[in-house]
């Protein structure tokens, strides 16, 4: 997430920073982590990464409540990232209106496609947008009979996989989170 100019759209987001769009952020090697972020939410990942786990726990409202102008007090992933949409609009390619319509537009396509996951695998309730994608692709992969599993759940595997291109298409660059 990234306050740095006014009128920002992040502060209506939150997207990349409460699991909808990613797992995890990175944190960078040699990274000196403020006291305030509690080292102990940082794992290491199957790439031998530094990471923590997405959505972020200092993350209300789409605010970031450890961020002051002031200090660094966020990894600095958070404070570099910029996602597709934030670029775009900040070259003034998108509206500040147009990008606020996007940003609805995906959060209320995330909670359909959650909707659909939590009403077939209960289990999966609890979590993100993003990992209960992974999940569910998860279980597909592992499937006895994969072919049966998409005929099955064939409306769900759908809806997630066209949000997952919508996310691609809006938000997600190279730069990973
Ligand atoms: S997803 Fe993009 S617009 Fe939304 S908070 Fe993150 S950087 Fe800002
Ligand atoms: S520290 Fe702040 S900017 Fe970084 S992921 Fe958490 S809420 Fe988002």
């Amino acid at each position: 997430m990234n306050l740095a100019s006014q009128n920002n759209i992040c502060i209506q987001c939150g997207l990349c920073c409460n699991g909808t769009l990613f797992n995890w952020a990175n944190i960078e090697p040699n990274e000196v982590i403020d006291e305030l972020f509690p080292t102990e939410i940082i794992k290491i990942d199957k790439r031998e990464k530094s990471v923590f786990s997405l959505p972020c726990q200092f993350l209300n409202n789409c605010v970031c409540t450890i961020y002051t102008s002031e200090s660094p007090k966020r990894p600095l992933i958070c404070a570099k990232f910029k996602c597709k949409l934030l670029q775009k609009y900040e070259a003034n390619q998108i509206t500040y209106s147009e990008s606020i319509t996007l940003i609805k537009k995906t959060k209320e396509l995330a909670q359909k496609n959650d909707k659909l996951i939590n009403g077939t695998f209960p289990e999966l309730k609890e979590l993100s947008t993003s990992k209960k994608i992974k999940a569910l692709k998860n279980k597909l992969e592992v499937a006895n009979n994969q072919a049966e599993f998409r005929k099955q759940f064939g409306k769900i595997l759908l809806s997630s996989f066209t949000f997952e291109h919508w996310r691609k298409k809006n938000f997600v660059v190279n730069q990973k989170k």
